[in-house]
């Protein structure tokens, strides 16, 4: 009892002693930090990143944070969200995109490039054609946009990735292991968030073949990218060269194996790797016989309209024929492996369409052999695993609220991500209701 007294009359003593301590520092009054803002979306059906949950739930965010997930949530929110018949989902992740320079000068072109995402409900994207002077005034700009992870370039000399002028302006090219570390030392220094390298010269016997990376070098860039936290993806396009990335231990094989099947030991050593497969149908495609749903007809800009209907029928060369049955076929056989499988587009090439390609991408994943859950997956869940990225692309406790309502239930039918009803990036709306 009186050990009790003692402390009731030490209380008010120690406040005083602590006013005190803060006046003499200095500062005024003591200001509460802003209260984050929650958002309240109630009775949607969740899909988490790996699978649909058994049945509606509600979800709370708080500031850029999924602080609850649950069958029933009580209280209020400053926004309520009400999700009956809708689905929500982690946003879209392209982990292959080009975007024109006009997006890299200022903060408005920034925003207005990267809007035909934001609009789709695609909250992140890598993007490997930023110059590398522009990074660090890039990475200051604030959205409205989609996460965009910005990517440094590494090449060899006579490689691919920097054939012209404006390529070389992005590309550092390094000829082996030692040139290779140096360049590094500078990539890192401009925090870049990933590595891109160009390791493979193979051009489908359309043109003459460029050099390739040797396994030597990859390993050497690979090992001063993880050093740094860095996730790194390849440009690999040959069995040869998959064997070579995976191996150097890239994160994720950009764009597909297109001149041979995947075999065996290719498989084992991704495996064992834990490399992912990025393959990019959209950018190999054969454009011609490409066939549009109604969804997607609508879904063209005017200018990405205007390509699609000066597009005509014809002949599919021979090697781009071959090419495509390959990538399909490994798409298959990746998948079958238990080989993560993730979404890019090689968005900004002729035909890939900004934005419009990544759900074009999720159903040449299903046209593959995927499953739509499993194109989700691809797109959420494995995308940010091969980025490192533990708080992206789930929904549930402590995960980013990069988010996606829409209309339906796109585990069963692809179309469903079209009816776009909320995106939320780092639990900012981006887009409400439908559009
Ligand atoms: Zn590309």
């Amino acid at each position: 009892m009186a050990q009790a007294v003692a402390a009731m009359m030490l209380r008010p003593a120690l406040g005083l002693a602590l006013a005190a301590l803060v006046g003499l520092a200095g500062a005024s009054r003591p200001v509460a930090a802003p209260r984050p803002s929650t958002t309240l979306i109630r009775g949607a059906w969740v899909f988490d990143g790996e699978r649909m949950l058994g049945g509606p739930r509600d979800v709370l965010i708080r500031g850029d944070r999924i602080v609850r997930v649950s069958a029933r949530i009580g209280g209020s929110a400053d926004s309520v969200v009400a999700g009956a018949g809708l689905t929500l989902m982690p946003g879209l992740t392209d982990l292959h995109v080009h975007t024109s320079s006009a997006a890299f000068p200022s903060q408005a072109g920034f925003v207005a490039a990267y809007d035909a995402y934001a609009q789709r409900g695609i909250t992140a994207v890598n993007e490997f054609s930023v110059p590398p002077d522009r990074i660090a005034a890039v990475r200051g700009f604030r959205g409205p946009a989609p996460r965009v992870r910005l990517a440094a370039r590494i090449g060899v000399p006579g490689g691919h990735g920097s054939e012209t002028e404006w390529q070389e302006a992005l590309t550092a090219t390094v000829a082996s292991p030692a040139e290779a570390s140096a360049a590094m030392r500078d990539v890192v220094a401009r925090r870049p968030d990933m590595i891109k390298i160009f390791a493979d010269g193979w051009r489908y016997g359309r043109s003459a073949d460029l050099a390739d990376m040797d396994a030597a070098t990859m390993r050497s860039v690979v090992r001063a990218a993880h050093a740094a936290r860095l996730p790194v993806m390849s440009h690999t396009v040959t069995l040869a060269g998959a064997w070579r990335a995976a191996g150097a231990g890239v994160d994720a094989l950009g764009h597909g194996v297109g001149d041979a099947v995947l075999d065996a030991a290719t498989i084992r050593l991704m495996q064992r790797k834990r490399t992912g497969y990025v393959p990019t149908l959209s950018a190999y495609e054969p454009l011609s016989t490409r066939v549009l749903t109604e969804v997607e007809r609508d879904d063209l800009s005017p200018a990405a309209r205007s390509i699609e209907e000066r597009r005509v029928a014809a002949p599919i060369p021979p090697y781009e024929a071959r090419r495509w049955a390959i990538m399909v076929e490994n798409v298959r056989r990746a998948a079958a492996a238990g080989i993560p499988i993730a979404v890019g587009t090689d968005a900004g090439v002729t035909g890939v369409h900004a934005g419009w390609a990544t759900r074009h991408e999720l159903r040449l994943l299903v046209a593959a052999g995927l499953t739509p859950a499993e194109a989700l997956r691809a797109a959420t869940q494995n995308a940010a695993r091969i980025m490192r990225d533990p708080r992206g692309g789930r929904v549930r406790r402590g995960a980013r609220a990069d988010l996606l309502l829409v209309a339906g239930r796109p585990d069963q039918d692809l179309d469903a991500l079209y009816a776009v009803r909320g995106v939320w990036v780092g639990g900012r709306q981006l887009v409400a209701g439908a559009r």
